[in-house]
């Protein structure tokens, strides 16, 4: 029978482990990354956050890629709201950028976050403002979205 296993991943957005269920021994109230409390369910609606694939007769491992948003009821885990609410404070210091300019960025973030369907247009604007917001925004964007983004997006932004 193929499941999903359980994830456990700390509010930061560590995965502490992709098995919770099939191997509890795994579990950790706290992360070792962080000091953050781990959780196993969105905090929206308690619906368990998917983890390991298993598939029958495999054994094998794949890198576990966590989710933004739980598929239940949309809402965005903790980790993918704080990585957010990072970038916009970080938007807000620039003082390179117009009033106007950080809300267009701050909007094109949640657009580059949430993968959507205008997302070329909104790596195109995120792109161009975090060239012309300086460069201690950008390398701080670069921490905040180095594996939020994809690697083709992360290397025609920040070159590597
Ligand atoms: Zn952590
Ligand atoms: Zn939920």
């Amino acid at each position: 029978m193929n499941y999903y296993d359980v994830a456990q991943i700390c509010l930061n957005g560590h995965v502490v482990t992709s098995m919770a269920q099939s191997s509890p021994n795994f579990q950790q109230k706290f992360c070792n990354e962080c000091g953050e409390k781990t959780t196993m369910t969105c905090q929206s609606c308690d619906t368990a956050i998917k983890g390991f694939y298993h598939v029958t007769g495999v054994i094998g491992f794949y890198d576990y890629e966590k989710p933004k948003f739980c598929e239940n009821c949309g809402s965005a885990y903790t980790w993918t709201e704080r990585q957010q609410n990072a970038a916009n404070e970080l938007i807000d210091f620039s003082e390179k950028l117009s009033e106007t300019e950080k809300e267009d960025f701050k909007a094109s973030v949640n657009a580059v976050i949430r993968n959507s369907a205008n997302s070329n247009v909104a790596q195109l604007k995120f792109k161009k403002y975090i060239s012309s917001a300086g460069s201690e925004i950008a390398k701080g964007m670069r921490d905040i979205f180095v594996d939020v983004v994809s690697e083709s997006v992360r290397k025609s932004i920040w070159g590597n």
